[in-house]
């Protein structure tokens, strides 16, 4: 038996002549930056998830980076942030010379826990980052209020979300600005880095254009002191061929996730809770157990691929070492870096394999 986590390879196969034909139509446009197939793109996304604006950018850090910026974010501010994110959700804080202050989790469903927000906030909290962390949508209706009675921005972080839905509507218009990652093992991957920023906000959309472009509008003249984080036209085009298909893969990831959800129900191990409010998209489908090193150990000698996101928490990280912190500080992140374990999931998975991989775990345990 080989099951890999994620064949990448096969998502391009399946897609081969659609993608290979809009991708050589861009290298033989004669036009690399920006033009026509990033607009194509930036307009189908935003229809996609809601959104009245989406620009297409570097890649997901760089989203959150600009994201903040565009939001006010800067030296000396704190930014909430969750406690158990990949740690992209800190450095885009730490890069605006902001602190990011982290809030544990609900123990259930991994993402922000709204109860513990408040006794964060300072007179110098800006911002608020919700991750929607596996695809798992976070609680937006009360992270906003909050937000709303305190005056700070709330920046969704959705590079694990691409199509999750909260009460019924897809996540991206949600909050002030929603990030996206296009990073190639994402929902919407394209084939080297990529990413966009969403918003309702038309001059958050206009300060986004205006950073990814050296901080200008008109060309050589510079308004701020901006940056190079466009999106490449070739991976635009990429992405606008896979946007048509992302539903379809999602429904994909979403029949696995309930083959796991349902063969594994009796097994002891910690399943995705999933409220009431949540459609995921079924980017990770995460199990908790107290053996999962012994487990990963186990399902690989039986040829099954497992990941583990993430195994250190950012305050444990040397990158962050001078915040001080210390193991304990932050347990909920703390044990689900212990006992998280990502099972294979994938739109190119198959069903068979999906009940191979419960086999071999109920055999493992
Ligand atoms: C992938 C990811 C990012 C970073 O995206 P890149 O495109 O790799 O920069 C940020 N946040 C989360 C939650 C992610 O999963």
């Amino acid at each position: 038996m080989s099951i890999p986590f994620l064949d990448l390879r096969a998502g391009y196969v399946e897609l081969q002549s659609e993608l290979e034909e809009a991708m050589l139509r861009s290298l033989r446009s004669g036009w690399y930056i920006g033009g026509e197939d990033v607009d194509r793109f930036e307009a189908s996304f935003a229809d996609y998830v809601g959104a009245k604006h989406c620009v297409g950018l570097s890649n997901g850090l760089d989203a959150l980076h600009l994201g903040l910026r565009a939001l006010g974010v800067g030296e000396g501010d704190e930014v909430i942030v969750p406690s158990n994110t990949y740690i992209a959700t800190w450095l885009a804080a730490s890069y605006r010379g902001a602190t990011p202050v982290p809030v544990e989790p609900d123990p259930r469903t991994y993402n922000l826990a709204p109860t513990r927000i408040e006794e964060k906030i300072t007179p110098r909290t800006k911002a608020i980052i919700a991750v929607h962390l596996h695809g798992q949508p976070a609680d937006m209706d009360p992270i906003l209020d909050i937000a709303r009675k305190h005056g700070i921005k709330v920046l969704e972080d959705g590079a694990q979300a691409h199509g999750a839905e909260y009460r019924g509507k897809r996540i991206g218009g949600h909050g002030d600005a929603v990030t996206w990652s296009y990073y190639p093992g994402k929902n919407l991957g394209a084939f080297g880095d990529a990413g966009s920023l969403t918003t309702n906000d038309d001059a958050v959309a206009d300060s986004v254009r205006m950073l990814r472009n050296y901080g200008s509008r008109e060309k050589y003249v510079n308004v701020e002191t901006g940056y190079n984080c466009r999106l490449d036209p070739v991976q635009a085009a990429a992405l606008s061929v896979k946007l048509k298909h992302l539903d379809a893969w999602n429904a994909r990831r979403q029949r696995i996730a309930a083959i796991y959800t349902e063969g594994l129900a009796s097994t002891g191990l910690v399943l995705p809770h999933v409220p009431d409010w949540a459609t995921p998209a079924w980017h990770l489908y995460v199990v908790l157990s107290e053996q999962r090193d012994e487990l990963q150990r186990r399902l690989q000698a039986k040829g099954v691929g497992t990941l583990i996101h993430y195994p250190i928490p950012p305050h444990l990280q040397g990158a962050y070492a001078s915040m001080g912190m210390s193991r304990g500080e932050l347990p909920i992140a703390e044990r689900l870096a212990a006992q998280t374990l990502s099972l294979p999931i994938g739109p190119q998975l198959t069903e068979d394999d999906a009940y191979r991989v419960v086999e071999a775990i109920k055999q493992s345990l």
